[in-house]
């Protein structure tokens, strides 16, 4: 393995949304697959590393908001990777029933306001309209595997982090101190402990934070909307825990 295992990909939209592909050596992992159908900004990434798409072998995804499993069903298609989730974030992503609502009314960031009213319009079209025949709201793609607290992908240590969504799921690679948060922690615009407008229970996602603070060491915390974290990434997310504690 040559150059860092770690590369945080973003296609600019949906809240700065980021995924990830990892390498441990048996091929790529995918964490999250961005906002568009096709692919194309993580194709991008393994076309630039030099990487053919059949090298992707596992596509896991942290929960079942749109832009972060978009592209999980095409890129299954072209790489034939498996693809990993939680059982009720499952249920959302084959395209079973709609991800729970959240409400109109408008929360702090109002930045992500847009992605508040797309998620709850969303809620609403496919509870009406999903089972009708002919309506795709999305590519849906039924997980290969569902995982729940305590199992290992690998190196990946997977952790149940609900509170952003029930079935929210984060994953810690000790040998490289990295964690991956989803939207447990978002960075952009401001670094948060989850956006309240697009979350269903924030004492849950505190809790959830609360037990991310204590995974183990840190120096890179990737979260699902917004940069990575590198800087004194611990110190960081001690803080966040703080104020979260506080507000
Ligand atoms: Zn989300």
């Amino acid at each position: 393995m040559t150059g860092p295992p770690i590369h945080a990909i973003t296609d600019g939209t949906a809240g700065r949304v980021h995924a990830f592909l990892l390498d441990w050596g048996e091929g790529l992992t995918l964490i999250d697959t961005l906002s568009s159908d096709t692919g194309e900004v993580v194709l991008a990434e393994m076309a630039r590393l030099g990487r053919p798409v059949g090298d992707l072998k596992r596509i896991v995804l942290t929960h079942a908001h749109r832009s972060h499993v978009r592209g999980a069903a095409r890129l299954r298609e072209l790489s034939g990777a498996q693809v990993i989730a939680n059982a009720r974030e499952g249920e959302i992503i084959a395209g079973e029933r709609p991800s729970a609502a959240t409400g109109f009314l408008p929360r702090h960031p109002f930045r992500v306001y847009q992605l508040q009213f797309g998620l709850n319009v969303g809620y609403y079209v496919e509870r009406y309209l999903h089972r009708r025949p002919g309506f795709v709201s999305f590519p849906a793609c039924e997980p290969d595997r569902t995982i729940g607290d305590g199992d290992m992908i690998g190196p990946l240590q997977v952790i149940h982090t609900p509170g952003h969504t029930d079935g929210s799921m984060s994953f810690y690679w000790p040998a490289q101190r990295a964690l991956f948060t989803g939207d447990v922690v978002v960075t952009w615009p401001h670094l948060e402990a989850g956006w309240r407008g697009l979350s269903t229970d924030m004492d849950a996602n505190r809790r959830s934070l609360s037990q991310l603070a204590t995974v183990g060491e840190v120096e890179f915390v990737g979260s699902g909307h917004g940069p990575p974290l590198v800087d004194d990434a611990a110190v960081r997310l001690r803080d966040l825990l703080a104020g979260a504690r506080r507000s």
